[in-house]
Formats: structure tokens, C-alpha cells, sequence
């Protein structure tokens, strides 16, 4: 016989299963893309090649710059993040050579990617295929600093305390001259800078202006600046970012930065970052298999000197950086948001 109702046992049953279904864990959780490509130490050892976009990618056959060379410094060591797309990190060797034959003293080094790229565990939501890299605005001192030293010293903003313009006791030529540099190098399509940085170059450069349209205000950015190259060719999986717009730059859309709007404070509840919730899923198929390539034999096989961009044969060994112990990921400072208050 059919029963009409549920057994009473049944139904005594039911809400335990409905219990035990709010008290199961979810099916296994997609593991982070940060996770991911935090914990590679070293490259994909196989031929160059950026993925993707700029804020959702990865790259192979990254190369290091080297903690120290003739005319820079890195700093931040503990962080692993000298690495790049070779054209990156031997556009950053002849930046520092060529700066140096300007009058800047040489550069401090700060973020470029993970050995592979992907998203990073804090700060960047860029930086992710090996072409974007962090120069401070601080020259290099004249005396190389200690690792405890890179770890610690601070950036020193440009801007005027309180204010959204440069501080002409701090600026100086050298400046403009190092960002026209980086900006003459026609693999470079973005410099971003302070929008109190932008206007002092557009109230200051004299002669042939045109190289103004690369640099672009944002957020941030007045402790360092943001260089940003194309997609390399051979990288047939880099999505390009759209063009700038042509022109200087000086008018209209720079006076917007000083106005309200962009400084006011974000409405609504606080998104979550995109890093901290992107899993493979999000990223181009290819870079399960980046994960998945393998490492050379060691850091010093990839690691770019200060000899013209050429690559450092193997030495076998370690280097003061690889064996540095790092500093706990919490203490890392972030890059500026923008600002919500
Ligand atoms: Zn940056």
C-alpha cells in the first residue's frame, strides 16, 4: 500500500538531511589564481610569451633583473617580483643606462611581476603578463643599500603635502627628463604618473611635446611611476589595451583630476578586490599550462645583469637575494587605492 502522507519517520528524517546539507561543506572550492602563481618561485622555462591582459594574465619565459646593476637598485627583494618579459627587463637595463647618461642617478626598482605572473597575493591588480614595472621617484642613492635597507626605506612623494601638486622643492629636471626618456622608447605606450605630476610636465616641457600623450594620470603614483609596454611580438595570446587618445593631454581631461569627483569617496559597500576572488576560470586557458611548465635549474640563469641586457650564464651560485629570508606578506605596504575618504 501507497501511504497518502510521509511515514512519520520520514518526516522526522527530512529535516535532519536538510540539516546535514546546510552543515556539509561546500563541493571542493576553486582554488585562488593568486595562490596559484604566488607560490612559483621561479619561471616557466620556455620561450617568451605574455597572456592575456595586463589585469588577467600570465607570461612564460620571464627573466629576472638582477638585484643590483651598474645604474639601479631593487628594492623589496623578499617580494620575488623582478621579474618580467625579457623586452620588460631589458628595457628597464637601458632606461637606467640611458637615464644615467641624463643626470638621474639611477633607478630604484620596484614591482614588476611573479615569476610567472598572475595575479599577485596583495597589491597590483595589474602587472599579471610580465609588461608593467614600478620605477621610483626617489633617486638611487649614492651607496647600495642592504637588503634590510630595500626592505624598509620609504619612497618620498612628490606632491606637496595636503595637496594635489608637485612639491618644487622635491621635483627637479631630472625628473621630467627621466619620464620623458622612459616615455621616447616606442614599445612604451603608458607612463602613469600623478595627475600633479602630469600638469607640472605639461606646464614645463618645452620642445617637442608629443611624447606628453604616454603619460597618463591616475590614482597613486607620486611615490613612483608605472611604466606599461605592448604586447611583444610573438605574443599572440596579449590582448592590447586600447590606444591613448591623441594629443598632450594638458586639457580638458587632465583639469577633471583636480576637480571633486575623482577624489570623492566610493559609494556603496566595498567590492572585493578581483584578486582575491579570481580563480582559473578567469584567465586564459594557457596559463594552466604556465603553471604546469617547467623551471630552469636556478634564479642566475635568468637573471638579466648590467651588461646591455645580455643574460648571466649559471654560476651555480646562490645570490645574496636567494638567500634572503623575507619579510611575513602582511607587513608588505599597498599601493594606493583610490581614496574612499
Ligand atoms: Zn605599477
Amino acid at each position: 500500500m501507497i501511504p497518502r502522507t510521509f511515514p512519520r519517520s520520514a518526516r522526522l528524517v527530512c529535516p535532519v538531511l536538510a540539516a546535514m546539507a546546510t552543515l556539509a561543506l561546500p563541493a571542493k572550492a576553486e582554488p585562488l589564481a593568486k595562490n596559484l602563481f604566488g607560490a612559483k618561485n621561479l619561471p616557466a622555462y620556455t620561450q617568451p610569451q605574455s597572456y592575456g591582459f595586463y589585469s588577467k594574465g600570465c607570461f612564460t619565459g620571464g627573466v629576472a633583473i638582477a638585484a643590483d646593476g651598474p645604474h639601479w637598485q631593487a628594492m623589496r627583494l623578499s617580494r620575488n617580483r623582478r621579474w618580467g618579459h625579457p623586452d620588460m627587463i631589458k628595457l628597464i637595463e637601458r632606461l637606467s643606462r640611458e637615464a644615467a647618461a641624463d643626470g638621474w642617478p639611477g633607478l630604484l626598482v620596484g614591482d614588476i611581476s611573479q615569476p610567472r605572473g598572475g595575479p599577485m597575493l596583495t597589491g597590483h591588480a595589474s602587472h599579471q603578463m610580465g609588461l608593467d614595472a614600478d620605477v621610483w621617484l626617489t633617486p638611487m642613492p649614492g651607496k647600495r643599500l642592504t637588503q634590510a635597507q630595500r626592505e624598509k626605506v620609504s619612497a618620498v612623494s612628490v606632491l606637496k603635502k595636503g595637496s594635489l601638486y608637485v612639491d618644487d622643492t622635491i621635483w627637479t629636471p631630472q625628473h621630467a627628463a627621466l619620464l620623458k626618456r622612459a616615455a621616447s622608447y616606442p614599445e612604451v605606450e603608458r607612463i602613469l604618473v600623478h595627475p600633479g605630476i602630469k600638469k607640472k610636465l605639461c606646464d614645463t616641457a618645452t620642445g617637442d611635446r608629443r611624447w606628453l600623450q604616454k603619460i597618463r594620470p591616475f590614482w597613486g603614483h607620486h611615490y613612483h611611476f608605472h611604466i606599461r609596454i605592448g604586447c611583444p611580438p610573438g605574443s599572440s595570446g596579449c590582448r592590447s589595451q586600447r590606444p591613448t587618445t591623441p594629443g598632450e593631454g594638458c586639457g580638458k581631461s587632465l583639469a577633471w583630476w583636480f576637480t571633486e569627483e575623482p577624489w570623492r569617496p566610493a559609494k556603496g559597500p566595498e567590492k572585493p578586490k578581483a584578486r582575491d576572488i579570481m580563480t582559473m576560470k578567469s584567465l586564459p586557458a594557457a596559463c594552466q599550462a604556465v603553471l604546469r611548465a617547467p623551471a630552469p635549474a636556478n634564479e642566475q640563469m635568468v637573471t638579466i645583469g648590467g651588461s646591455g641586457g645580455r643574460t648571466v650564464a649559471a654560476t651555480g651560485q646562490p645570490t645574496a637575494a636567494s638567500a634572503f629570508v623575507p619579510t611575513p606578506r602582511a607587513s608588505i605596504p599597498l599601493p594606493e587605492p583610490r581614496p574612499r575618504n
